[in-house]
């Protein structure tokens, strides 16, 4: 009975310590950038929640937007900032695109995945719900 109320213990020490998957409360959706241009800039003002929501790296979805749109930009605290002219249909076009190609798993179209870099131009793109794997050229 101690031993067993021991190992008890131990493995919720143990799941304890394990990182919370979180599941998605409600059914997933490409968000959407709430952008504005100012000048020769478009800030997309809900960039952090964004990323948030996409459980992705703010620096890597800024590069995306960067390569996509050509044009250089800043990471401005929540904001993210491009050096060019953009409608919000361009950038929710593009955050489209994003979401098809860095977040949604190939095999079974969850949300539910991991992006890793592990090379320069390369990513693998780990399924949390079907556990396939794809690697993803940048
Ligand atoms: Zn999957």
């Amino acid at each position: 009975m101690t031993d067993l109320l021991t190992y008890d213990t131990l493995l919720t020490g143990v799941y304890a310590k394990l990182p919370k998957k979180k599941a998605r409360a409600d059914r997933f959706e490409i968000p959407i950038a709430d952008s504005i241009v100012i000048g020769i800039r478009t800030t997309i003002k809900n960039f952090d929640a964004i990323c948030a929501y996409l459980r992705r790296q703010p620096a890597d979805v800024a590069k995306y937007f960067f390569k996509e749109l050509a044009v250089p930009g800043v990471i401005e605290g929540p904001r993210l900032v491009l050096a060019g002219k953009f409608s919000n249909r361009a950038i929710n076009e593009r955050l489209a695109g994003f979401v098809r190609e860095r977040v949604l798993c190939k095999e079974c179209g969850k949300p539910d995945t991991e992006l890793t870099q592990i090379d320069r131009n390369l990513y693998s793109l780990k399924c949390e719900a079907c556990g396939a794997k794809a690697t993803v050229r940048v």
